[in-house]
């Protein structure tokens, strides 16, 4: 069976959910190997989370000049794998960073690329989202390796063991890989949410809560559920919450399994960033509100009434 590389993102030790839901997807293409490439060392805390999830091999592709540059390295690293295990697919999870490494990499591997992959067939096609994920098409890549990078939250993790065979891959990376060298560390934000790109869960607030201090009502809502907090851009627009806690077209894009919207309108360019959740919630005092076309369940109330009620019933029920 052709091998299905997966490109691994981790944070302190762990491997992150989407690249779990990776390696599940990848079994329908084939068979996974997950690709670790940064700093020297860090792939053995990686290893046994990755067999879990099936991963056959796993390449390790480590270097001082990978940590300290840019994307590009990456993309190079990637090729040279791909040139050795000439996969059925490439797959990355949908970020900012991926989605420029995948676009290097099948200019190196000369495949095609296709982003925001939500589904496969058996038969290489592939549904992805297009134009602010108001469209879904099918696709498929007729020229070369496929280069693949899927959203969060597409595909649910399963377990599955495999031998994670760790295979070393020299890095020999050319000047042009080393032309940008990251100065300054980017620090990810750490509380004790998760993080809304790939949460499960997400509660995002709208302009109807009508002022910044009301935002507590959505925090806690969102406590109750474990869950992450978005918001919907009037909210980041007044200045009430950060712009990293937009959802929709010109922010974050989320496909949680539950999607609790209050006090939002249901705008097409919010809807663009939320509307492959799973389950849709809104809570919203105008019955006529867009956000109910695409609510599989509603409430038509004052959020300031049915929210704190919410909260309350779910903390009962812990
Ligand atoms: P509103 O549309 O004002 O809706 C507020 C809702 O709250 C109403 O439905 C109202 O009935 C309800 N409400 C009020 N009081 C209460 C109450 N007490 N209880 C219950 N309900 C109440 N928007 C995004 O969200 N994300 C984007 O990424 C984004 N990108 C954009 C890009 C472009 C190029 C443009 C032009 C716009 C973009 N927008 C985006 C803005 C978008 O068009 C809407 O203006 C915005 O989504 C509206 O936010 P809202 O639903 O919170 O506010």
């Amino acid at each position: 069976m052709a091998e299905v590389l997966v490109l691994v993102d981790a944070l302190d030790g762990s491997v992150k959910k989407p690249t779990l839901e990776l390696l599940t997807a990848a079994r329908q293409l084939g068979e996974p190997s997950a690709v670790v490439i940064g700093a020297p060392g860090g792939a053995a805390a990686l290893k046994d989370q990755l067999a879990e999830y099936g991963a056959a091999k796993v390449y390790v592709a480590e270097s001082d000049d990978i940590a300290g540059y840019s994307v590009a390295p990456k993309a190079e690293a990637l090729a040279a794998v791909a040139g050795q295990a000439s996969p059925a697919a490439i797959l990355l999870a949908s970020t900012a960073e991926n989605k420029e490494i995948a676009a290097r990499t099948a200019i190196k591997v000369g495949g095609g690329l296709l982003y925001d992959a939500v589904g496969f067939d058996g038969d290489g096609n592939v549904s992805q989202q297009i134009f602010g994920a108001s469209i879904e098409v099918t696709a498929k890549v007729s020229k070369g390796t496929p280069v693949i990078t899927v959203r969060p939250n597409s595909f649910a993790p399963e377990p599955s063991t495999g031998a994670a065979e760790e295979v070393a891959v020299s890095v020999d990376l050319s000047d042009a890989a080393k032309a940008a060298k990251i100065v300054d560390t980017v620090v990810e934000e750490k509380g004790s949410r998760p993080q809304l790109s790939d949460a499960s869960v997400v509660v995002s607030g709208g302009r109807g809560i009508g002022k910044a201090d009301n935002f507590e009502i959505i925090e806690k809502l969102a406590d109750s559920l474990g869950a992450a907090v978005g918001a919907s851009r009037a909210v980041v627009d007044a200045g009430w919450v950060p712009h990293t806690m937009q959802v929709g077209q010109t922010g974050v894009t989320v496909s949680p399994q539950l999607y609790v919207a209050v006090g939002i309108s249901g705008a097409i360019q919010h809807r663009a960033g939320m509307q492959t959740s799973k389950t849709i919630v809104a809570i919203n005092k105008d019955a006529e509100a867009p956000i109910f076309e695409l609510a599989d369940y509603g409430v038509v109330g004052d959020l300031f009434a049915v929210a704190p009620q919410l909260t309350d019933e779910i903390a009962k029920r812990k």
